[in-house]
């Protein structure tokens, strides 16, 4: 079959900076940014922590406490700094450079983000991103599930001609393999571009890609420019697009298979209908949610 390219559908900022909690200065592409709605499902939330630099504390708590959530998957990608997290069913841990939490919070669960012990004694520059990935309605009361990821077990794929390379979160790129497991087919790739580096991309048209680039000025398609802060949204038209580093270039992949049924978001919950919201917060109110310690 003969594959077209995809074109760019528009080139986003995120909203204003702003704190979640005392220890996430973050920008939120969407849905507060820019509400993409079905053209970026499964993905519902990116918030992005640009690089900042963070004195040192002995406080234990900088982050966010004990918060629900139910009906989608949080996944947190750390590039500096490390960050702790515990929830209400006994999960934990600290992920650092290159890892990733995959947080099934499905029926419901309530956790606790914060910047670890040892990374609030000593201060430093934190870069991390959160995004939250629906999920089908027929998955969407699963117990919960959390899948730690380090950086060691993604799939690596070097780039020809030292270009760079890509690590395979979920999904596959040639043949390389991310870990994560996931509900609906979607490819989440962490990649850097040397100066020059280009790497080409595939995927079925109707499935939805867009790219953030966090670091860098890249040529998309061999026309269109972006840079550091900018988030690109392709259409529905094409397969293939490539992505040319002019600087070195700090990307994130993000590509899936839309679930097409309907959303409704209300704070942490993101359900099908208003009624299961409704649910959601009785639940979460009556403590159906378990128990976490601040
Ligand atoms: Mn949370």
């Amino acid at each position: 079959m003969e594959t077209r390219q995809r074109s760019i559908s528009g080139i986003y900022r995120g909203a204003p900076f702003h704190w979640v909690g005392d220890g996430f200065r973050v920008t939120n592409y969407f849905p507060s940014g820019t509400d993409f709605g079905p053209k970026i499902s499964p993905y519902i939330l990116l918030d992005y922590h640009a690089p900042h630099v963070y004195p040192p504390t002995e406080s234990q708590h900088r982050g966010v406490g004990p918060h629900p959530h139910r009906g989608f998957e949080t996944v947190t990608l750390a590039f500096e700094g490390s960050i702790a997290h515990h929830d209400s069913i006994g999960n934990g841990g600290v992920i650092g450079p290159g890892d990733v939490q995959w947080m099934t919070a499905a029926s419901g669960i309530l956790h606790k983000e914060y910047h670890s012990t040892e990374f609030a004694r000593t201060g430093g520059t934190m870069h991390m991103m959160q995004i939250w990935v629906n999920l089908p309605k027929a998955h969407k009361m699963d117990p919960p599930r959390y899948q730690p990821i380090v950086a060691s077990q993604m799939g690596q794929v070097e780039l020809p001609n030292g270009g760079g390379w890509v690590r395979v979160i979920a999904g596959s790129y040639q043949g390389a393999k991310g870990p994560a497991v996931t509900f609906t087919p979607i490819n989440m790739f962490d990649i850097l571009l040397e100066p020059q580096g280009r790497i080409d991309l595939s995927f079925p048209a109707h499935e939805n890609t867009a790219v953030a680039v966090l670091k860098g000025d890249v040529k998309i398609n061999g026309a269109t420019s972006a840079a550091a802060l900018d988030f690109v949204l392709f259409e529905n038209d094409g397969q293939d697009f490539s992505v040319e580093a002019q600087t070195e270039t700090h990307l994130l992949l993000l590509n899936g298979e839309p679930i097409h049924e309907p959303a409704v978001q209300y704070g942490p919950f993101v359900m099908n209908t208003k009624q299961e919201i409704r649910e959601a917060i009785e639940d979460f109110n009556s403590g159906k949610f378990g128990h976490l310690d601040d």
